[in-house]
């Protein structure tokens, strides 16, 4: 498959030194199996272990890999998005250090790309090994959720495992928000898009980084950053509480004045206190999370910093 070109592999880790040798290993193997031009791209996000100093080693005795240490832990997101920038392939594939998207399906995929023209191919998984049914079951729901309101259409069952071409990496780099829900975005970009489906894997090893909270915040930013829906949230309750209220009024009118009864309890009062509060505070907190998010942006601080860049000068 040499037909390509350069095909350039984002690699994004943080503390995953018990997976990088192997993930190397197959990635050098699928090289010399399949005759594909590479190009690899670490993204060494903040890790605190080994990861480091083995992705060092691997750009100094291979020139094919790069290497961008962040100055800190940024996040998986900021660390797909540095790579982008930096890759000069005609393709790029964006990968999971920890083997869970099989490198082996690659060739497969830039098959795909060139005989539909394509300029996204995206991996759906069609087995997730090694999830347990909380997150199997939570992620399809959201994801469904997410489609329901979302602006542009998100596919289904898709993580950040994809195949982009050129142009849309061009297209990619050139937006300008700092918080980037990067799956989202490259639906938003358009050009032709094209599912690939794949047996998802279980890491190779390590646990995952995405803690439930973590996993929450994420699929937060998706939903505020891909649909303005929940604000209507607040505006329908609001309307619907209003006219609960006018029932309530000729409720209150009618008993008085045509059978003389006197609305008594204050328990009833207490719950609709509780209950409404509890719904202005929810749509005042839907509020804050939109102000935090352009707050954000406008602060303009960068996605990322690059404490330095390792790769082995070519000759
Ligand atoms: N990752 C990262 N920065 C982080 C968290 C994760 O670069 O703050 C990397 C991690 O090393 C892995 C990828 O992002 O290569 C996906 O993370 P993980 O496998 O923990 O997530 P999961 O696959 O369980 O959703
Ligand atoms: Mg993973």
């Amino acid at each position: 498959m040499s037909n390509v070109g350069l095909v350039s592999l984002i690699i994004p880790c943080h503390n995953e030194e018990e997976v990088i040798p192997e993930t190397y290993k197959r990635i050098k193997a699928l090289k010399d199996s399949s005759g594909i031009f590479f190009e690899i791209i670490f993204i060494n996000d903040g890790s605190t272990d080994q990861t480091g100093g083995l992705l060092d080693q691997l750009s100094l005795q291979d020139e094919l890999v790069t290497v961008l240490h962040f100055s800190r832990n940024f996040g998986h997101q900021p660390a797909i998005s540095a790579g982008l920038h930096e890759s000069t392939g005609d393709f790029a594939i964006i990968l999971d250090a920890d083997l869970q998207d099989p490198p082996t399906v690659i060739p497969e995929m830039l098959k795909v790309a060139i005989t539909q023209q394509a300029d996204v191919v995206y991996g759906v998984r069609t087995q997730r090994a090694g999830e347990n049914w909380f997150k199997k079951w939570t992620a399809g729901l959201y994801y469904r959720m997410l489609n329901k309101i979302s602006e542009v259409e998100l596919p289904l069952d898709t993580g950040d495992f994809r195949l982009i071409s050129r142009k849309v990496i061009d297209e990619f780099c050139k937006l300008r928000e700092k918080n980037k829900y990067i799956r989202g975005l490259l639906s938003w970009v358009g050009y032709k898009q094209i599912p690939f489906y794949y047996e998802r894997e279980a890491r190779f090893a390590g646990s995952t980084h995405y803690s439930l909270w973590k996993m929450i915040n994420f699929a937060t930013k998706g939903m505020i950053y891909f649909s303005k829906k929940p604000l209507l949230v607040a505006t329908n309750l609001g309307l619907f509480c209003v006219f609960i209220g006018l029932g309530l009024v000729a409720y209150v009118l009618v008993s008085k004045y045509y059978y003389n009864q006197v609305v008594g309890g204050w328990s009833s009062l207490l719950v609709t206190i509780v209950f409404f509060g509890g719904i202005q505070l929810l749509s005042i907190g839907l509020l804050g999370q939109y102000l935090g998010s352009i707050f954000d942006e406008v602060k303009d601080r960068p996605e990322y910093i690059i404490e330095r860049k390792t790769k082995r000068p070519t000759v």
